[in-house]
Formats: C-alpha cells, sequence, structure tokens
C-alpha cells in the first residue's frame, strides 16, 4: 500500500468523512480543493475550519496532514448551466437527471487531481463518490470511476489508484463511519462545521448539521443522521 493519499476535499460531510478515513491509512495526506464558479463558497470557506479541527481531534492526524493545494477549474462554471452554478431552482431534468448534476465534473476533478498526485509523488486518490445515495449522477457510478482508474494508469503510465470509501454505504453509514474512525467528537465535528446544503444557507442548526433542510442535499444528511442516531441509541 502506498503511504500517502490525495483527498479531494470540498468542505462537505463526504470528503470529511474521506479524509477522515485517509488519516487513518496513510502517513502523509495531502488535499485539494477546486472553485469552479459554484453559487456558494461557503463549503469551500468550511475547508480549513474543518482540516484545523481534524488536527485538534488527534495528534497523529495533525502529524499526518500536509499541504492543501486549492486549484481553479471555474471553466466548468463557464460551460454548465446547471442549478450549482446558476441562480436557478433546482429541478428535475427531461434526462431525469436533476439540474444540479455538473456534466463532467467529476471526471476532469479526478483527471485534474491525477495530475496533481503524479506531480507530488502521490500515489493514491481519495474521493467521496457514492453509488448507494446519490442523486443518479452518472460520474458519481463505480463503474464510471473505475474506467477513469484504468484511463488515467494508461494515459499516466502510473499505477495510481483511485479509493471511494464511500461508495457503498448510505448516508447513514456514513455517518457510522465517521464515529468509527473519530468517535463521537469526530461526528461532531462534521456535523457542525461541515456544509452540505445546495442553498448555502447556514443560520440554522438542525441536530444533523447546518442548512435550509429543504434541498435534496440537506434531506440525504437529514434522513441519513436520524437513521444513524437510532442505531446508536439502540
Ligand atoms: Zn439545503
Amino acid at each position: 500500500m502506498s503511504r500517502s493519499a490525495l483527498v479531494l476535499f470540498s468542505g462537505g460531510q463526504d470528503s470529511a468523512t474521506c479524509l477522515a478515513w485517509a488519516l487513518t491509512r496513510y502517513e502523509h495526506v495531502e488535499t485539494l480543493g477546486f472553485h469552479y464558479g459554484q453559487r456558494h463558497q461557503i463549503e469551500l470557506e468550511r475547508r480549513p475550519i474543518v482540516i484545523s479541527g481534524l488536527r485538534q481531534l488527534n495528534p497523529e492526524w495533525s502529524v499526518r496532514l500536509a499541504d492543501d493545494h486549492m486549484l481553479n477549474l471555474g471553466i466548468l462554471g463557464d460551460i454548465s448551466d446547471t442549478a450549482l452554478t446558476r441562480e436557478t431552482e433546482i429541478a428535475m431534468q427531461e434526462n431525469g437527471l436533476p439540474n444540479t448534476f455538473v456534466p463532467g465534473r467529476n471526471i476532469l476533478f479526478l483527471t485534474v487531481a491525477a495530475a496533481l498526485a503524479y506531480r507530488r509523488g502521490i500515489k493514491t486518490l481519495v474521493g467521496g463518490m457514492c453509488e448507494t445515495d446519490y442523486s443518479g449522477y452518472p460520474d458519481c457510478r463505480d463503474e464510471s470511476l473505475r474506467a477513469l482508474e484504468h484511463a488515467l494508469q494508461l494515459g499516466m503510465q502510473t499505477d495510481m489508484t483511485l479509493e471511494t470509501p464511500l461508495m457503498w454505504l448510505t448516508k447513514a453509514a456514513t455517518w457510522t463511519l465517521a464515529d468509527t474512525l473519530g468517535g463521537k467528537a469526530l461526528v461532531e465535528l462534521i456535523r457542525t462545521e461541515t456544509h452540505t446544503c445546495y442553498l448555502g444557507q447556514r443560520d440554522t442548526l438542525h441536530a444533523w448539521g447546518y442548512g435550509c433542510g429543504a434541498c435534496p442535499a440537506c434531506e440525504l444528511r437529514a434522513y441519513g443522521y436520524k437513521y444513524y442516531s437510532a442505531g446508536t441509541a439502540a
């Protein structure tokens, strides 16, 4: 197993859980975030707060946490007309995909991440993509990501691998994973400091964290937290 990893870290619940997962497995962990013309910058503003929270939570994680990179992929916002990059209502499209889908986003993110990892001598990429509770995004499917991993290995002539620890987990299981990795302190850090809400709202703290409580991202997060809490209380 390689000893270093590059984690795609947006500041949301899933990528924060992936970052904790990587910190339990790799001795050197770098993080990468992207500007891509998101409507809301709140998620990105949470990144350094979550990273510093992880450092305080565990001295070993603090040693392992290395460079944090931010790259600008504003070209995605120039190309895409989606509810994540424009001020439009979140809605289902005729092709069965919600208009929060940013075409090519994960493919571009992972390709850029692989190029950065190559330059940094890192052989493992970690991403929070998930097929179980996903919104139907085709670039979150395991088959899409395995194909991309293969393309990156061939195209960069490297044995770089792509780890997706949340791929088969429900949202409740993602909360449970955080609990397993870092106990209640990590769950509390993720609950209060990460951001998932599509509308960028952060004025009300719910049982499951901050958000509008009504957008698809908030609904999924709340649903998962409810079942996680019920499971551990039982
Ligand atoms: Zn929301």
